[in-house]
C-alpha cells in the first residue's frame, strides 16, 4: 500500500492510505480550510478549547496549535465517574505543558454549588445528556468571565452523523432544533453567550484518533461514550454505512452546512442565575430546585 501523497510506504488507510507525514499534513489543511471557509477565527480572538483529554478534542487543540493559533484549554472534571477520570486530567495538563498552553480547570460541583450525584439523578435525563448540557453552561459562563471570546470544541462528523439520526428518531421541536447547531460555527445570540466554534467538524473520529497517535499524543477515553465499545443502534446503522460508503458522515455535515434553519426561540436571563435560556428558569436551577424539595 502507497501513501497517495509521497508515494512511500502508506501506515494507515482511512479513506486514502497515507504515511504518518503525509496524514498529518492531510489532516491540518482539511482543518484550516474549514476554519476559512466560514471565517472561524479572526486575529484579535481569544479561543479556550474544552479538551475532555479524549482523542477528538486533544486532536482539535492540536490541529489549532500546529496551525499557529493561540489558544488556551479548559478541563472539566464531571463529577461523576462514569464520564471522568483523574487520567484525563493528567493527560490534558500534559499535553498543555509540554507546549507551553494555558491550562484551566473547572468541577461541575464547584462551579454551579452541586452535588453531582444528585443532581444527574434529579435531571431525569441520561447521563450524557445532563453531562453535555453542565458542560456547555460551564464552557459558556467561564469563557465570558475570563475573557474568551471563542469557545472551540472537538466536535466530529461522527457526532453530527448521530445526532442527525438521533433527530430524525425523536421527531421532537427541540431534536431538530439542535440540528441547527451542528454547524462550523455558532455566532452569538445573546450578549451573555459566547461563539463556538467547531474546527474538526469535518473529521471523522478514526482520523482524530489516528491523528492524535501520530502526534504521540496520551488519550483518556471516556468509558461510557468510547467509539469502539459503544453499542446503541445508530452507532450500528453508522457502521453499516461505513462499510459502503466510508465519507458518508462527512457528507451529513457539507449537506447541515448548506442548510438555513427557521429561528430560534428568543434568548432571555434565567431569573434566578442570569445565565442565558430559552426559558424564564434555567435547566440548571430547575434541576437544583427540585432539589432542594
Ligand atoms: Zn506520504
Ligand atoms: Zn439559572
Amino acid at each position: 500500500m502507497k501513501c497517495v501523497g509521497c508515494k512511500g510506504e502508506a501506515e494507515i488507510k482511512i479513506l486514502q492510505p497515507f504515511c504518518k507525514e503525509c496524514f498529518k499534513k492531510h489532516y491540518l489543511r482539511r482543518v484550516k480550510r474549514l476554519i476559512q471557509k466560514f471565517n472561524m477565527i479572526e486575529k484579535k480572538d481569544k479561543i479556550v478549547v474544552a479538551v475532555s483529554g479524549g482523542k477528538d478534542s486533544l486532536a482539535c487543540a492540536q490541529a489549532l496549535y500546529s496551525l499557529g493559533f493561540e489558544i488556551s484549554v479548559l478541563h472539566i472534571d464531571v463529577g461523576i465517574k462514569e464520564c471522568w477520570s483523574p487520567k484525563a486530567k493528567e493527560v490534558t495538563e500534559k499535553f498543555c505543558k509540554e507546549k507551553n498552553i494555558p491550562f484551566y480547570f473547572a468541577s461541575f460541583e464547584e462551579f454551579f454549588d452541586i452535588d453531582a450525584k444528585k443532581f444527574f439523578e434529579a435531571s431525569r435525563r441520561p447521563i450524557c445528556a445532563t453531562c453535555g448540557m453542565l458542560k456547555r453552561a460551564l464552557f459558556n459562563k467561564f469563557a465570558r468571565e475570563n475573557n474568551f471570546n471563542k469557545i472551540a470544541t472537538g466536535h466530529c462528523a461522527d457526532d453530527v452523523a448521530k445526532y442527525f439520526f438521533k433527530s430524525i428518531v425523536a421527531s421532537t421541536e427541540e431534536s431538530f432544533f439542535w440540528l441547527s447547531k451542528l454547524k462550523p460555527i455558532t455566532p452569538s445570540t445573546h450578549k451573555k453567550i459566547v461563539t463556538r466554534i467547531r474546527p474538526i467538524l469535518e473529521m471523522l473520529e478514526v482520523e482524530n484518533l489516528a491523528f492524535s497517535k501520530f502526534n504521540n499524543i496520551n488519550v483518556a477515553g471516556c468509558v461510557m461514550c468510547s467509539y469502539f465499545q459503544r453499542k446503541d443502534k445508530i452507532t450500528e446503522i453508522l457502521r453499516k454505512i461505513d462499510e459502503k460508503f466510508p465519507d458518508f458522515k462527512i457528507k451529513v455535515v457539507k449537506m447541515l452546512e448548506k442548510i438555513n434553519f427557521e429561528s430560534e426561540k428568543e434568548i432571555q436571563e434565567c431569573e434566578i442565575c442570569g445565565e442565558p435560556t430559552k426559558n424564564k428558569i434555567c435547566t440548571i436551577c430547575k434541576i437544583k430546585k427540585r432539589i432542594e424539595k
